[in-house]
């Protein structure tokens, strides 16, 4: 039996979204460092997406290593009501060299939902197929994050003026130590 294991669950963010530039949100694009620091040493991939106050997370990789990172994910104060949507054992990898891909709701996947007559990206009431076809296209898709986003994070605490990048003009006016 495959030692893959590739996870897929839905969340509801409990912050306030902030955003300092057009683009990615501040929250999120720093569980996209911490998850692009992380991820690699666990040899795990995936993709996030964050729209309308939810998130949709798929995790690849080694069994033991996806278990574990999904119950740290899982008890971050972040988020609240996980739910497991997929739990599947792939013979083959579908993310391959990604630490976590970050795909915007906005733009094809928007497309896909209202394919399926759904208005709102609310990742609790997709349906199996809706599943699928998301990560399909999710890998297919391009992530506008992938070059400035940078997988460094940094800690909680850090000066933001001290990161370059998208990280310090996200964080520059909207950061608040925690
Ligand atoms: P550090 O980054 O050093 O953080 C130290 C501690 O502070 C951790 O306990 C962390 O949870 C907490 N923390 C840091 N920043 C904040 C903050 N702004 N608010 C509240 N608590 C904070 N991690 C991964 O490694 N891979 C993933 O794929 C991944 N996906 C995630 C998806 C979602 C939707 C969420 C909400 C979180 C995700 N995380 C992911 C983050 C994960 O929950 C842990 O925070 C992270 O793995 C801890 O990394 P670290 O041990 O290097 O701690």
């Amino acid at each position: 039996m495959s030692n893959l294991l590739r996870l897929t669950y839905a969340s509801t963010a409990e912050f306030e979204p902030v955003y300092n530039s057009p683009g990615i949100e501040v929250s999120v694009a720093r569980i996209l460092m911490q998850s692009r620091r992380n991820n690699p040493k666990r040899r795990i991939g995936g993709v996030l997406h964050y729209g309308d106050g939810y998130f949709f997370q798929c995790l690849e990789g080694p069994r033991d290593q996806v278990n574990d990172v999904y119950q740290v994910i899982a008890a971050d104060p972040r988020h609240r009501d996980v739910q497991l949507l997929s739990a599947l054992t792939p013979d083959e990898r579908a993310f391959g060299n990604w630490s976590m891909k970050y795909v915007p709701v906005e733009g094809t996947i928007k497309t896909l939902l209202a394919r399926h007559g759904v208005e709102r990206f609310q990742p609790y009431e997709f349906s199996d197929q809706l599943v699928n076809e998301l990560l399909r296209e999710c890998i297919r898709g391009g992530d506008p994050t992938a070059r400035t986003i940078e997988p460094h994070a940094a800690a909680p605490g850090d000066r933001p003026s001290n990161r370059p990048g998208l990280w310090a003009r996200l964080l520059g006016k909207a950061h608040q130590p925690t």
